[in-house]
């Protein structure tokens, strides 16, 4: 496999991390996370603004331009024949001797590399469980930091408990998955957590809300309260690997009448629709 670390393309087992690089250390970084169809990247653009947005949120000044990131990653997903799966791309803020603070002037260190992702099929023609979680993550979730573990503690949590994925509540209210977005229908009409300082604005979740719009479908980006979560028609998680998934029962209670609902597969198939006219040669 070849790996991107800053400007070179080197081969999976010369690819060396430095023990103190900020990323491994203290999770002083950002990722992102990208699907690739029959070879096309999709929404790399967006993908790549939000890296460069979560990066310079924290003051992290990337050594390559965007669009030059853009052509080694393409290039990437070429030398590596990748066809159906995702890049990690990650950038740490570089390596320097351990201490919280940092001198402005450092390097960032850019690692990407293909990892395997598939539709999960199953998941989406089924539906899959769900558990609620306190959302106890800092206040800047907006931010798609290197720094995920309140996300893993809560999936794991979901995962041991035989659940697909945490739903997070804050103050009552549902701000998003540990690494999705969720949306519930009510009478016809889509809620979704608003954007914010409290979650991931999530590409997916920027597509879908075109996707409603040019449909005439209704929908309201609006937080809604767990009771009204646990009394929805119908529940999906939406993310670049997830795409859109139903959630069928959550803590263990079924979702409407607790198999995939009709809406939602209508969501899921014209979101797909949207992938395949995109990334169509
Ligand atoms: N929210 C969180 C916390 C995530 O980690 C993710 C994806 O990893 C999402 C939302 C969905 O974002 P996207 O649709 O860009 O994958």
């Amino acid at each position: 496999m070849k790996v991107l670390i800053n400007n070179e393309l080197q081969d999976r087992q010369e690819v060396k991390v430095d023990i103190e690089d900020r990323g491994y250390q203290f999770g002083d970084g950002v990722y992102e996370v990208i699907r690739v169809y029959e070879g096309v990247p999709y929404t790399l653009d967006e993908h790549l603004a939000r890296f460069y947005r979560s990066s310079k949120e924290i003051g992290i000044t990337p050594h390559l331009s965007l669009e030059e990131l853009k052509q080694k990653l393409i290039l990437l997903i070429k030398e590596n024949g990748l066809n159906d799966g995702g890049i990690y791309v990650q950038m740490s803020r570089g390596v320097a001797p351990r201490k919280h603070q940092y001198e402005v002037n450092l390097t960032p260190e850019l690692v990407a590399y293909p990892v395997p992702s598939k539709r999960p099929d199953k998941e989406q023609k089924e539906g899959v469980a769900a558990i609620t979680a306190e959302d106890l993550r800092w206040l800047r979730c907006d931010i798609k930091s290197l720094n995920l573990l309140y996300n893993i503690m809560i999936k794991q949590k979901a995962h041991e408990s035989g659940a697909f994925e945490g739903i997070l509540v804050r103050d009552g209210n549902i701000t998003e998955g540990t690494s999705s977005n969720i949306f519930i229908i009510k009478d016809r009409t889509i809620y979704t957590h608003p954007a914010g300082n409290l979650i991931l604005n999530g590409i997916t979740r920027t597509k879908l809300l075109e996707l409603f719009k040019s449909k005439g479908w209704a929908y309201k980006e609006q937080a809604f309260s767990k009771e009204t979560l646990l009394q929805a028609d119908e529940v999906f998680m939406s993310s670049t690997t997830a795409e859109v998934v139903p959630i069928t029962s959550i803590d263990g209670k079924p979702v409407g009448n607790g198999s995939a609902g009709s809406f939602t597969v209508e969501i899921r198939e014209a979101f797909q629709e949207l992938i395949k006219n995109a990334t169509a040669a």
